[in-house]
Order: structure tokens, then C-alpha cells, then sequence
């Protein structure tokens, strides 16, 4: 099978590091991003310079005509895609439940969820044998938050999380005979840049201490997780979500 890859949100943190490992374990690279033009574009740089291929393609994933000229130029550029990991995501911590806009809750659910959902739409258009494509993985991004609860002014945040994990499994069981499987990955405390996105740049550091192993993880480590549910070295596994938290 080719090994064509779009990786959403990739221009920075566990996206980022994600479409680098792959692209050294032999992976064409779609390195998607939504505003951040330049920094998609070092992606891509780096991993041209080691000899892989990449390519930087602007959506936001909540946006369906954005997803869909997305594909379009995958499509031409580089292929049929046969792994998609749905990893573009935002947290805020900004808001009580007692305070939060339907505004920001509908984009919540919208760019954690409906984003997922369109990408994987799209993904099993190329990938399904009904739709005459040679099979692939699709990789959801959730987060322990999903089992935790994250009640901490992002009760939000974890409930689409939730749902990624129940799209996951519905999705594992409807598309698993015809070749592709579906599984989630669920981070715990990660180094990244979307604390300080989400109003708690500190949230690493104050809470690494509940983590058994007692620190952060970084973006490379889950990578490994994702780019194995990506590859062909995880070839019986579907429907699975798997923790990469240091044990929280
Ligand atoms: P990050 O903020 O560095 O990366 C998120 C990426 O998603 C960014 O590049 C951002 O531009 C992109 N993005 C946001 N909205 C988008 C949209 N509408 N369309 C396209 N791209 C969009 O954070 P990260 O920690 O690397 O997060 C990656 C994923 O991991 C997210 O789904 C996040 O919820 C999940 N996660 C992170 C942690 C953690 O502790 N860092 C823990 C659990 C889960």
C-alpha cells in the first residue's frame, strides 16, 4: 500500500512531530495548517532536506469547502491519502461553565469534532474498498481529558474529546472490512504550545506531579504512538484508544 499521509494541525507541537516521523519511516507527508503559512513551510523544508516528501496545505478543518479543495490538491499532488490522523485541536481555559458563550462552545465541538468528522469522511472516500481504495488508518487525537473529565474551565474541551472517542469506535466497527482501521491516541500532559494557547501556560509544570511518572511528555512521544497506529506495524489493531500519559 502507498503510504500517503495527511496529518492535520501539523505545523507545530504533536502535529508537527508526527508528520517528521513519518516522513523518516518512509511517509508522503500532507502537512496541514489553517493560518500559519510559515511554520507549515518548515515542516515541509525539513523534511525535504532529509530527502522525504511533503507538501503544506492550508484548512481550516471545521470549514467543509476548505477540507474539500484540501483533498482536491492531495488528490493531485501526492495521491490517495491511506493514513489520516485528525490531530488539529484547540483547548481554552478561559471560561467557567457558568460563563461559557454558545459561541464558544459551538467552536469547541466544531473544529475538535466536526473537523474530525469531515477529514474522516473524506479520509474513507479514498481509503474504502467500496470506494475502490487500497485500504488505510485513520488516527483521532483525544485526550486523557476524555476519561478525566478536565473540570478545570475546559469541561467543554473534555466532552468533545468524549465524543472523538465514541466516533472512533462507531467508526473502527462500520468501515473495519473494508480495510481501514480507526483507532484514537489520548495524550496526558504534553510540552506543547497549546497551554499558553489555551489561557495556562504554566498547567505543565503545576501539575506534573500528579503524573505517575512525574513530568510532561513531549509531541516525539506521542508520535511514536500515532505514526505505529499509522503503519502497517499495527496491523490487527482497530477501535482502540490508546493512553500515552505517563500513567495518569
Ligand atoms: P498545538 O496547539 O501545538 O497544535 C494544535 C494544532 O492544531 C495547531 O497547529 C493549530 O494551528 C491547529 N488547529 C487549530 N484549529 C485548527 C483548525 N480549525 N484547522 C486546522 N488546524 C487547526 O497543540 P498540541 O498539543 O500539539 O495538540 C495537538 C492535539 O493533541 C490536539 O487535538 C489536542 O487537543 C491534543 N492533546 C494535546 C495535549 C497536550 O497536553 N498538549 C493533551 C491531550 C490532547
Amino acid at each position: 500500500m502507498d503510504k500517503i499521509a495527511l496529518i492535520t494541525g501539523a505545523s507545530r507541537g504533536i502535529g508537527a512531530a508526527t508528520a517528521l516521523l513519518a516522513a523518516r519511516q518512509g511517509w508522503a507527508v500532507a502537512v496541514n495548517y489553517q493560518g500559519n503559512q510559515a511554520a507549515a513551510d518548515a515542516v515541509v523544508q525539513q523534511i525535504r532536506a532529509a530527502g522525504g516528501t511533503a507538501l503544506a496545505v492550508q484548512a481550516d478543518v471545521a470549514d467543509e469547502a476548505q477540507v474539500l479543495a484540501m483533498f482536491a490538491t492531495i488528490d493531485a499532488q501526492l495521491g490517495r491519502i491511506t493514513a489520516l490522523v485528525n490531530n488539529a485541536g484547540v483547548v481554552d481555559t478561559t471560561q467557567r461553565v457558568d460563563e461559557m458563550s454558545v459561541a464558544r462552545l459551538r467552536r469547541m465541538f466544531d473544529i475538535n469534532v466536526i473537523g474530525s468528522f469531515i477529514c474522516a469522511r473524506e479520509a474513507v472516500r479514498r481509503m474504502s474498498a467500496k470506494h475502490g481504495g487500497a485500504g488505510g488508518s485513520i488516527v483521532n487525537v483525544s485526550s486523557a481529558a476524555a476519561r478525566l473529565g478536565a473540570a478545570h474551565q475546559y469541561v467543554d474541551y473534555a466532552a468533545a474529546k468524549g465524543a472523538i472517542d465514541t466516533f472512533t469506535v462507531g467508526l473502527a466497527r462500520e468501515v473495519a472490512a473494508e480495510g481501514i482501521r480507526v483507532n484514537a491516541v489520548r495524550p496526558g500532559l504534553i510540552e506543547t504550545d497549546i497551554h499558553a494557547s489555551g489561557g495556562l501556560p504554566d498547567r505543565v509544570r503545576d501539575l506534573a506531579h500528579q503524573v505517575p511518572m512525574l513530568r510532561g511528555g513531549t509531541a516525539e512521544e506521542v508520535a511514536e504512538a500515532i505514526v505505529w497506529l499509522m503503519s502497517d506495524a499495527s496491523p490487527y489493531t482497530t477501535m482502540s484508544l490508546l493512553e500515552v500519559s505517563g500513567g495518569r
